[in-house]
């Protein structure tokens, strides 16, 4: 009885909250238009990612940092990149935070670092977005445009910011304040130890590619620590499934499997 009345009550605000956070045509349309990547979903599952970003406009809170407007537009592309991973998952996978500050361009963070000597190193680092355990998310919008990518002159075409901190905040899920590892949470000890026979053998390829100076699918960013790698590859995975599949076939799978997505795949004709 009180299962079926709490039930009846979710279903009222989801309707209630799917009402309120509806995303006209125009707008959907257009973001569909800039993300290539989400342009090739079927049709079942781009109506379910227009669901799921209206669930997550009624759950997060948007901040524009000095000054920045956070349109309809912005909040829209950045929804839908980031319910994209979590598309076959669900949207708890994003409970653990509330707040997503946006700022116009890069940011630049103080950093201090203390050598082996305990000498206290500080610098700035530039970054285009940054996931905590616990949030905010911060994100730079001038890195999160499809424009970003053709600054890049075909250098690198696999580029989403939006997808990668949302990778480090699936790593996260069940990490607490350790911050990312490389491996979202997993069913069994035996799935975690299978995860990351996997991930840390195709690093390894991937990274000797990198110090060789060739031309990787994947951002070589991800040579820097294995849950970067998670991150970059999940980007690529989404972005340019084909292209992932074809150079890094057993990473593909793991990250498939996980995912419940199989982009790579020709979307289903349309009904
Ligand atoms: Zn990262």
């Amino acid at each position: 009885m009180l299962k079926g009345l709490i039930q009846r009550w979710r279903q009222h605000r989801e309707q209630q909250q799917l009402a309120r956070h509806a995303i006209p045509d125009a707008l959907w349309e257009l973001t569909l238009l800039r993300y290539g990547f989400l342009a090739q979903l079927s049709p079942q599952d781009r109506s379910e990612l227009r669901r799921l970003c209206s669930l997550f406009l009624a759950s997060k809170e948007f901040h524009g940092a000095g000054g920045f407007e956070v349109t309809d537009e912005v909040a829209v592309s950045v929804a839908a990149q980031a319910c994209l991973p979590v598309l076959k998952l669900g949207l708890h996978w994003y409970d653990g935070f509330v707040g997503i500050v946006m700022h116009e361009g890069q940011l630049v963070v103080p950093r201090s670092e203390m050598d082996e000597d305990g000498v206290v190193h500080e610098y700035e680092d530039t970054l285009a977005g940054e996931a905590m355990a616990g949030g905010p998310l911060v994100l730079a919008w001038s890195e999160s445009t499809p424009e970003a990518h053709e600054r890049l002159e075909g250098f690198d075409p696999v580029y989403s910011v939006v997808i990668h901190e949302f990778a480090h905040v699936i790593d996260m899920w069940d990490a607490g304040m350790q911050g990312p590892q490389g491996a979202p949470a997993l069913a069994t000890p035996q799935a975690r130890a299978a995860w990351f026979a996997t991930l840390e053998a195709e690093w390894q390829w991937f990274c000797d590619q990198v110090d060789e100076g060739v031309a990787t699918v994947i951002d070589p960013y991800g040579a820097e620590a294995l849950e970067e790698f998670f991150a970059v590859a999940t980007e690529a995975f989404f972005v340019a499934p084909m292209e992932l599949r074809h150079e890094q076939p057993a990473l593909y799978r793991i990250l498939s499997a996980f995912f419940l997505q199989d982009p790579a795949a020709p979307a289903a004709p349309a009904v």
